[in-house]
C-alpha cells in the first residue's frame, strides 16, 4: 500500500548548501517565508521555509523534522521570495546566505518579529536644575549622574531602547536608583515610524516638471533614467513623483550611503509621511524595528543602503535609485550583488516604476536607455540660484608643484577665498604620503603580506597598508643601508592639509577622508562648519564629494585626475570621469558663479578632453565607442572566477582546471581570459589569480556558469583554495 504523502518543506538554511534542504514538516503548518529552527548536522540552525511540497529525493528514513516553527505568519512574502530566488541563481550564490542578507541580524537569529516594538522612554524630572547642583547631589553616584546626563542631552523624543541599555550594562542599576528616586520617568511606550510634518518644497521649474509628467505617464514596470546635472534639483523632482503617485503607498528609495548625507533624509521627511531609514549604521534594534514598521506596511518611506533593497513592502508602489552609478551599491564579498540591478529586477517582478537617479549614470545605464530599456529624462539646468561652473585643465608638466599646488591653483585659490568663497580640494589618498622609500638605496617601506607601498600616516605616526590593514612605525634608519634619508613620496591628504596650512595660515581648514572623520559626530560637525562658512577650505577625499549642498563653495579642484587614466582597470575612467563631475557640481551652487580646476599630466587625454569640453555625455558617448571596440560591458557580459591561497601555484592551478573543465561546456562565442595574476598579486598573504569570461548576452553566460560551478564544487581542489564568482563584476582588483 503507497504511503500517505508526507508533508515535507523546502529550507534555505545558513552555510554553503547552494541548494535548499527537505525537511519533514508533520504538523503542516510551516508557510513559505516563515522561519522555523531546524537541526542541521549536530547543530540546530533558523532556517527559512522556501516551498511545501509532497515528495523528497531524500529517502524517508534520512528526513529530519524541522524543531519548530518561528513565525505563525510569513516573514518573506511570496514577491519577495521570488526576488531573493532570482538573485541567488544570478549571482550564484547560496540561497540560505542569501536570504541572510535580507535580514536584519537579529531576525536572521531567530528573534521575535515584535521585539523592539516598544520602548522605554526615560524623562529626567530634573530639567532646568544646575548642573552643578546635580553634580554635588549624585557626587558619590559617578553612574547616575553619567546616565542622567545623557537623557539630559538627547533628544526627549528619542526614547531609550533596550538595547542601548544592553550596550551600557553599567546604566542597569543606576538607572533603577533614579527611577525610585524619581528624577527620572519611565514608560514603556509602543513604537512607532516617525512622520515630521509637511512641509512645502520650492514650487518646480519647467525641466523639472516636464520629468515628473513624463514618469508619471506610464503604468506597470517601467524604469526612467533621470540624468540631471548636480543642483538640477533631482530630489525635488523625486518628492513630487511621490506626492503624486505615491503617497498613499509605499516609496523604497536606495541611497550609496546615509552618513554622509543626512540632508537627504531631512529632505525626505518633508513628506510628511512615516518616514525609517536602514543602514549599518544603525543598532541591531533599531535596524530590526525599522524593517518590520516597512514589512507592517506602516513605514511609507524607507530610506536604505544597499540591502534595503530586500526590506518586505506589502504596499510598494515606486522604488527610487539615487546617484545609480555609485559603486558602493555593488556588495564586494559574499553576496556580490548589485542594489541597482536587483532593484530594477524588484520593479519588474512587482509592477512597480523605477526612478535611477545620477548626474553621471553608469555607462550601463546610458546604454539600457539607448536600447530602449529604460526611458532617459534629462535636467541640464540647474535649479534655483547655482549657474554651471567654468571647468580649465592645469598643465602639471609646465608648472613647478610643490606638494600637489601649481602657482594657478594657488592664485585661483587665493582669488576666490579673497572674494569671500569657500574652496574645496580633491585628493583620493588619504594619509601623509603613499610611500617611504631610502634616498641612498632606493629601498621602500612594503607591505609584508600584500604587494603594496605602506603609507606614511604623519599624525598617528604609522605606516599603514591601506589593502590588509597592516601597520608598524616609522622607521628612523633604512633597514638596508642605515642611511637616516628617508623621503615620503607622493601626496596624501595630511600633506595637502600641511602645504595649504602654510599657504594660507590664516585661513580655517577642514580635512575630511575617513582617518579624521572616525570620531562619532565629526563628520557631522565638519560638515556644520562648511555650512556656517566657518571652514574657508576643505580637504577631502571622495567623502567630500558625494551630494553635499554647500552654496558658498565657487572654486573646486582635483589635484590629480591622472589616476584614472592609466589604470588596468577598465573602469578607472569612467569612475575618474564621475569623480570630477561630481566635484564640479560641487562648486557654484548658490548666487556667486563657480570654478573647477583639475590638475593632470595629460591635458590632451581625449576622454578628458571630451568631459570638458562637452560634459558628461559627451564623456559618456566617448567611452562607450571605447567599450564597443573592446568588446567590453556593456558591450559584453562579464563574470570573473577568483582563487586565492597563502602556496603560490595553487590559485593558478584551480583556475586551470576551471579551464579545462569550462572547455567541455563552453558555449559558442565565450571566451575565458586567463588565469591571471590578479592586479595586486599578493593580498594579505595570499597569492591571487583571475580568470575572466565574457560572453556576447547574458542569457549565454548565466546558462554557462550554471553548468560550470557545480562542477567546480564538486572539485577536491575547490577545497584547497579560496575561490568565488562575481558576476558583472564592478572591480577588476
Ligand atoms: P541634485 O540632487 O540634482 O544635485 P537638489 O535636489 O539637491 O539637486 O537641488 C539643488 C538645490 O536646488 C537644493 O538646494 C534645492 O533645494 C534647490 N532647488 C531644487 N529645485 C528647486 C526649484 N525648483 N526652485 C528653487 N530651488 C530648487
Ligand atoms: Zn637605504
Ligand atoms: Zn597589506
Amino acid at each position: 500500500m503507497p504511503s500517505p504523502p508526507r508533508p515535507i518543506v523546502k529550507i534555505a538554511t545558513p552555510g554553503p548548501f547552494a541548494e535548499a534542504l527537505d525537511y519533514l514538516d508533520p504538523a503542516g503548518t510551516a508557510q513559505p517565508g516563515c522561519r522555523v529552527e531546524i537541526p542541521l548536522g549536530r547543530r540546530r540552525v533558523v532556517g527559512v521555509v522556501l516551498q511545501r511540497a509532497s515528495s523528497s529525493d531524500l529517502e524517508a528514513g534520512r528526513l529530519r523534522q524541522i524543531s519548530a516553527l518561528i513565525d505563525d505568519q510569513p516573514l518573506l512574502d511570496a514577491a519577495l521570495l521570488k526576488l531573493l530566488l532570482w538573485v541567488s541563481d544570478y549571482y550564484q550564490h547560496p540561497i540560505g546566505d542569501t536570504l541572510a542578507n535580507a535580514l536584519p541580524g537579529m531576525l536572521k537569529r531567530g528573534a521575535d518579529i515584535t521585539a523592539g516594538s516598544t520602548r522605554w522612554r526615560l524623562t529626567p524630572t530634573c530639567r532646568g536644575v544646575e548642573a552643578s547642583a546635580l553634580a554635588a547631589e549624585l557626587k558619590r553616584a559617578p553612574r547616575q549622574l553619567e546616565l542622567l546626563q545623557f537623557l539630559l542631552d538627547a533628544d526627549p523624543a528619542a526614547g531609550l531602547s533596550e538595547d542601548q541599555l544592553a550596550e551600557h550594562p553599567q546604566w542597569r542599576q543606576p538607572l533603577q536608583r533614579l527611577i525610585e528616586r524619581d528624577w527620572v520617568r519611565a514608560e514603556f511606550e509602543p513604537w512607532q515610524p516617525a512622520a515630521a510634518a509637511a512641509a512645502p518644497g520650492p514650487a518646480l521649474n519647467e525641466e523639472q516638471s516636464a520629468a515628473v509628467y513624463s514618469m508619471l505617464d506610464s503604468s506597470g514596470f517601467a524604469t526612467h533614467l533621470l540624468q540631471g546635472v548636480t543642483g538640477s534639483g533631482k530630489t525635488e523632482v523625486y518628492l513630487e513623483l511621490i506626492r503624486q503617485r505615491c503617497a498613499e503607498r509605499q516609496t523604497l528609495v536606495l541611497v550609496p550611503e546615509i552618513g554622509l548625507t543626512p540632508q537627504l533624509v531631512a529632505r525626505f521627511a518633508r513628506l510628511g509621511l512615516p518616514l525609517v531609514t536602514l543602514h549599518s549604521g544603525m543598532l541591531e534594534s533599531e535596524r530590526r524595528r525599522a524593517w518590520a514598521a516597512a514589512r507592517s506596511g506602516q513605514a511609507r518611506i524607507v530610506i536604505g543602503t544597499r540591502s534595503a533593497v530586500f526590506t518586505p513592502l506589502p504596499e510598494a508602489g515606486l522604488i527610487i535609485v539615487d546617484e545609480e552609478h555609485d559603486g558602493s551599491l555593488k556588495q564586494q564579498e559574499g553576496l556580490r550583488y548589485h542594489a541597482r540591478d536587483v532593484a530594477i529586477r524588484r520593479a519588474q517582478f512587482e509592477g512597480l516604476p523605477i526612478v535611477l537617479g545620477s548626474a553621471t549614470p553608469a555607462l550601463e545605464s546610458i546604454a539600457n536607455a539607448r536600447a530602449g530599456r529604460s526611458m532617459q529624462i534629462f535636467l541640464n539646468k540647474r535649479a534655483g540660484a547655482g549657474r554651471p561652473p567654468t571647468t580649465r585643465l592645469i598643465d602639471l608638466r609646465s608648472e613647478p608643484v610643490r606638494s600637489g599646488m601649481s602657482p594657478p591653483l594657488i592664485q585661483a585659490m587665493d582669488r576666490h577665498l579673497q572674494a569671500g568663497g569657500q574652496v574645496m580640494l580633491f585628493l583620493n589618498r588619504r594619509g601623509f604620503a603613499p610611500a617611504l622609500l631610502c634616498h641612498e638605496c632606493s629601498w621602500t617601506a612594503d607591505c609584508r603580506r600584500c604587494d603594496a607601498k605602506l603609507t606614511l600616516h604623519a599624525r598617528s605616526e604609522r605606516l599603514i597598508c591601506h589593502h590588509c590593514g597592516a601597520q608598524s612605525g616609522i622607521p628612523l634608519n633604512c633597514p638596508e643601508c642605515k642611511s637616516e634619508d628617508l623621503i615620503a613620496a607622493g601626496q596624501g591628504t595630511e600633506r595637502l592639509e600641511e602645504k595649504v596650512a602654510t599657504l594660507f595660515p590664516d585661513q580655517a581648514l577642514v580635512r575630511l577622508d575617513r582617518d579624521s572623520m572616525r570620531r562619532r559626530g565629526s563628520l557631522e560637525a565638519a560638515l556644520q562648519s562648511i555650512r556656517d562658512g566657518e571652514a574657508r577650505i576643505m580637504i577631502g577625499t571622495q567623502m567630500l564629494a558625494k551630494g553635499h549642498d554647500f552654496p558658498n563653495v565657487t572654486l573646486a579642484a582635483v589635484i590629480n585626475a591622472d589616476g584614472g587614466l592609466f589604470a588596468v582597470d577598465f573602469r578607472a575612467a569612467e569612475r575618474m570621469a564621475q569623480l570630477i563631475v561630481q566635484v564640479s557640481g560641487r562648486a557654484g551652487r548658490g548666487e556667486k558663479a563657480g570654478e573647477v580646476l583639475i590638475q593632470t599630466h595629460q591635458p590632451e587625454h581625449p576622454l578628458l578632453q571630451s568631459l570638458v569640453t562637452s560634459g558628461y555625455s559627451g564623456f559618456a558617448e566617448t567611452a562607450l565607442r571605447e567599450r564597443e571596440e573592446y568588446r567590453l560591458p556593456p558591450y559584453s557580459f562579464l563574470a570573473v572566477l577568483r582563487a586565492e591561497a597563502t602556496a603560490e601555484a595553487a590559485g593558478r592551478s584551480f583556475l586551470q582546471t576551471a579551464v579545462k573543465v569550462a572547455d567541455r561546456c563552453r558555449p559558442e562565442g565565450m571566451a575565458l581570459w586567463g588565469p591571471a595574476p590578479a592586479p595586486m598579486f599578493r593580498r594579505a598573504g595570499r597569492y591571487r589569480y583571475q580568470l575572466l569570461v565574457n560572453a556576447p548576452q547574458r542569457p549565454r553566460l548565466q546558462q554557462f556558469l550554471k553548468q560550470w560551478l557545480p562542477q567546480l564544487r564538486a572539485l577536491p581542489q575547490s577545497r584547497k583554495v579560496r575561490w568565488s564568482v562575481d558576476v558583472d563584476p564592478l572591480d577588476l582588483y
